[in-house]
């Protein structure tokens, strides 16, 4: 079997005693490389005032190397902070109203993924296979060309991508989408990022959609395919059932004091709808008042990205807004919202998950969602919630039991989370089991599997 050498932006080094658990994309990325034997390289976090960065730092741990390289403050500034973030980030979540197209951040993404492959090459045997991960690293496998590698490369994007009229906003869309095909296999989260990647090739006049999943374009024959990233089921759903026994959740069942409680878990982004939600949470209570003191909205959202003007703004925004819908609604004896601004540990999310009534996954735009999937695992069987899940997130694909709302249509998500409160049991049942049976199936396992399956063979 070929060593598999994994390329991302961050790394996630092996779990210490004591570390919370790592999420199940790093999980099955490790168990991966461990079966084969492999390298992961990505950026340590680090960067200085050097001019060139230290010489990467090699860890060994089983069967795996861990490669990293620090960057310079200027390659963090532009090709982190100014491309991935302020161009292709709000781009592939069709914001074309908050891209920032500076010249200068545009090359420092293309020098920095040059420099990622000149530290990578040296590192590579004849028959390795390459899997590179998302947004800031599109260029990489031209690079790696450029230099005469010849090995299976695939890509896997794991936010959205755009159709052809957002995308062509983008002034370097065409260096971006060659970049693509150089690829052997790229793959989307769903059908319809797919359908507007050949889309977009075929309106350009730059390629042509094949058949048999293949695509062509500037002289590259590659295939393209949707793999839609999942959670590690059977363990999460585990957590969940230990997790009753965890204090800060027994504490949050206790405060509640018996009101159903709806639960929100989002890193604070504009793409993940939150101002929506509380306003659909603040609709819904007042289209039916009768709620009022009955049910307990908690919203955990941990900062993200508060180096990027957008998100700073944003703390600013949903802040006023959960203490605007407190003060309007709420009364001596009844906060409705919780607004959290920590992260919580993925354990303890699975036991507040459980807890909740409702699961308020509701993105404007959002690649797959792992939260919805995870609020769907965490379920106890005998008595399951009801997901509410913008039809915009990747997962809407799959999870067919959910109450489908669209996010943009506040009056509708409210009257999904009044369907959801006063929902049978049976109903409960029958949509989750669905849900359930698929996870299973569908996991980060499988995922995983069937990128490498696809990328090897043919
Ligand atoms: N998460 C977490 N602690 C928090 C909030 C979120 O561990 O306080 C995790 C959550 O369990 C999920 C991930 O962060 O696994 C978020 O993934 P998702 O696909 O929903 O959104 P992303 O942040 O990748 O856009």
């Amino acid at each position: 079997m070929s060593r598999l050498i994994v390329v991302s932006n961050r790394v996630t080094l092996p779990q210490k005693s004591g570390d919370a658990p790592a999420g199940g994309l790093a999980v099955a990325l490790q168990a991966a490389l461990e079966e084969r034997g492999g390298i992961w390289m990505g950026w340590s976090g680090k960067s200085s005032g050097a001019k060139e960065p230290a010489p990467l730092s090699m860890q060994e741990h089983g069967n795996i190397t861990y490669a990293l390289t620090d960057l310079t403050k200027t390659d963090v500034e532009e090709y982190y902070h100014g491309f991935a973030n302020r161009v292709l980030w709000p781009l592939c979540h069709y914001r074309m109203d908050l891209a920032d197209y500076g010249r200068k951040e545009m090359a420092g993404y293309f020098r920095v993924n040059r420099f990622f492959a000149h530290r990578l090459a040296p590192l590579i045997q004849e028959d390795d296979v390459i899997w590179v991960h998302d947004y800031h690293l599109i260029p990489l496998a031209a690079e790696l060309r450029q230099m005469g590698l010849k090995n299976k490369i695939g890509f896997f994007l794991h936010i959205p991508w755009p159709p052809a009229d957002v995308l062509f906003t983008m002034p370097v869309h065409e260096e971006i989408m060659r970049g693509l095909s150089h690829y052997d296999l790229v793959g989307f989260q769903t059908d319809h990022d797919l359908d507007n990647f050949g889309g977009g090739l075929v309106r350009e006049g730059i390629g042509q959609r094949l058949s048999e999943g293949k695509f062509s374009s500037y002289g590259r024959v590659f295939k393209g395919g949707h793999y839609a990233i999942s959670i590690e089921t059977e363990q999460f759903a585990a957590f969940a059932q230990k997790a009753a026994s965890n204090v800060m959740v027994r504490k949050a069942k206790q405060s509640v004091e018996g009101r159903d409680m709806i639960i929100g878990v989002d890193r604070l982004d504009y793409s993940k709808g939150i101002t929506q939600r509380l306003d659909a949470f603040e609709r819904f209570i007042t289209m039916n008042p009768g709620y009022q003191n009955k049910v307990t909205y908690l919203q955990i959202t941990p900062k993200s990205r508060s180096e990027v003007p957008e998100y700073e703004q944003m703390q600013r925004t949903v802040a006023e807004q959960a203490g605007r819908v407190n003060g309007a609604i709420g009364t001596v004896d009844w906060v409705p919202v919780r607004y959290i601004n920590q992260s919580i540990a993925r354990p303890v999310l699975a036991g507040l998950y459980r807890l909740s009534r409702i699961g308020l996954v509701t993105p404007l735009r959002d690649g797959m969602n792992l939260v919805a999937k995870e609020y769907v695992a965490a379920q106890d069987p005998e008595n399951p919630g009801v997901l509410v899940l913008s039809r915009f997130a990747g997962a809407a694909r799959e999870l067919s039991g959910a109450l489908l709302v669209n996010p943009y249509d506040i009056e509708g998500t409210a009257h999904a989370i009044a369907r959801g409160l006063t929902m049978s049991l049976e109903e409960r049942k029958q949509r989750w089991e669905r849900m359930m049976e698929h996870l299973k199936v569908y996991d980060i396992n499988r995922w995983c599997d069937d990128f490498l399956k696809d990328l090897t063979t043919g």
